[in-house]
C-alpha cells in the first residue's frame, strides 16, 4: 500500500499559508474558487480569503478538482527538489565543491542572490554562504579521511592558506586535521514522508536525529549533537540513513511496527531512563506522563517528563507521540498536534488492518 497524503486540519493549513510557510511544502497544495487556479503553501502570490480556498492533498488531486497549476510558485513539480532555474547552479556546485561564489557569480548566471539564498534557507536551513562552507569543510574531511596530506587538502578544498583551512576547519567542526582523520562525522539527509519531508542524522554509530523539517528548533538541535558527539555534520548520506528511510516508509505504509535501528539516546541518565521507557511503549498504545514518571521510580517528576519528551530527538522512532495526558488529552507535541494525532490514527488503523501483531 502506498502511504496517502493527510491533509493537517483546515486552520493550521489557513495560517500556513497566510504565513507562507514554506515548510509545508509537500503536505498539501491550496486551490483558490475564484480563481481556478493551485498553489503551493508558500506562494508569494496574494493571500486568498479564507472563503475561497480549497485544499487537496495532491496537485493531481487539484488538476482533478478542475483547478489549473499557479506559474509562479509551480506546484506540480515535485515538493523539495531543486526547481528548473536553479539545476544549473547545483550542477556547477556539484562539479565544483571548491568554487568560492560571490552575488556576482550569481547574477552573472542570471540568478537573483536573494533568491538563491531563500531556497537554501527553506531546503537546508542555512544560507546559500553557509551551504557552500559546508560542501567545502565535507570535501575536506572526506580527502582527510581517506588519507590525503593536510597541506593538498587545503588546497584542493578551495583554501588560500593552510592557516586559513585550518582555522576554518576548528570553527566549524570543533577539530584539528588529525582530530578529523580519526574521527567519523555525522551525515544528515532528508527524507519524503506523507507528514512532510524530515531530516536524518547518523553516523556508523548509529541514528542519532530524525525530526521533522520543519521543527524551529533544529539548528539548536544540530549544534547539540554536534557538540555532543564531538563531531561535525555534513550533508550526505549514511547506510543507517539509508535503513531509517526505508523502515520510516514501512511505519508510513503499515507494515511496521518495531524499528530495528542502531540508535544514540546519548543524554542525561534521566533522559535516557526516559527516553528507553519510551521506547517499551507498544505500537498503537498510548501512555502518560504521570504513568512514565511512576515507571522510572520519580513519581512526582511529570514535569520533567513532559520536557525530557520534548527533548527526544528522534521522532516516531522514540515513539513520544504516544504519550499523553492521565485524561486522555493529546496535549503537546513538538512537531505539531496534528501530526501526533495523525501518528495515533495511523497506528491504531494499521494494527487492526494490516500488522500481523
Ligand atoms: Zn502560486
Amino acid at each position: 500500500m502506498n502511504a496517502t497524503i493527510t491533509l493537517p486540519d483546515f486552520e493550521t493549513m489557513y495560517q500556513a499559508i497566510v504565513d507562507r510557510d514554506a515548510a509545508m511544502e509537500g503536505l498539501f497544495v491550496v486551490a483558490v474558487k475564484t480563481t481556478g487556479i493551485f498553489c503551493r503553501p508558500g506562494c508569494k502570490a496574494k493571500t486568498p480569503k479564507r472563503e475561497n480556498v480549497e485544499f487537496f492533498a495532491t496537485a493531481d488531486e487539484a488538476s482533478a478538482g478542475g483547478y489549473r497549476p499557479c506559474k509562479r510558485c509551480r506546484p506540480t513539480e515535485p515538493a523539495g527538489s531543486v526547481p528548473a532555474w536553479l539545476t544549473k547552479l547545483i550542477e556547477a556546485l556539484e562539479a565544483d565543491p571548491s568554487r568560492r561564489w560571490t552575488n556576482a557569480d550569481l547574477t552573472t548566471m542570471g540568478l537573483s542572490p536573494i533568491r538563491v539564498r531563500r531556497w537554501f534557507q527553506m531546503h537546508y536551513r542555512m544560507t546559500f554562504h553557509a551551504y557552500l562552507r559546508t560542501r567545502r569543510i565535507g570535501l575536506a574531511v572526506d580527502m582527510l579521511q581517506t588519507g590525503q596530506d593536510v597541506t593538498s587538502v587545503a588546497w584542493d578544498s578551495g583554501y588560500e592558506s593552510l592557516s586559513g583551512f585550518r582555522d576554518s576547519l576548528r570553527k566549524w567542526t570543533g577539530q584539528t586535521p588529525t582530530s578529523i582523520k580519526q574521527g567519523e562525522p555525522i551525515l544528515v539527509d532528508r527524507l519524503l514522508t506523507p507528514l512532510g519531508p524530515m531530516l536524518a542524522a547518523g553516523s556508523d554509530a548509529g541514528l542519532c536525529l530524525l525530526e521533522f523539517a520543519d521543527r524551529k528548533m533544529l539548528p539548536k538541535q544540530f549544534e547539540r549533537i554536534s557538540k555532543l558527539f564531538a563531531q561535525p555534520i555534513l550533508p550526505g548520506t549514511h547506510p543507517v540513513l539509508t535503513l531509517a528511510a526505508e523502515q520510516i516508509q514501512q511505519y508510513f505504509d503499515g507494515t511496521r511496527a518495531e524499528f530495528t535501528l542502531p540508535l544514540r539516546l546519548d543524554g542525561t541518565s534521566f533522559q535516557e531512563t526516559v527516553w528507553n521507557n519510551l521506547l517499551e511503549i507498544p505500537y498503537g498504545q498510548t501512555s502518560s506522563y504521570k504513568q512514565l514518571a511512576q515507571q522510572v521510580g520519580k513519581p512526582n517528576a511529570s514535569r520533567a517528563i513532559g520536557r525530557t519528551n520534548g527533548d527526544n530527538r528522534l521522532a516516531i522512532v522514540v515513539p513520544c507521540h504516544r504519550v499523553v495526558r492521565s485524561d486522555g488529552h493529546l496535549c503537546g507535541y513538538a512537531g505539531g498536534l496534528w501530526r501526533k494525532k495523525w501518528l495515533l490514527e495511523h497506528e491504531r488503523k494499521a494494527k487492526q488492518t494490516q500488522l500481523p501483531l
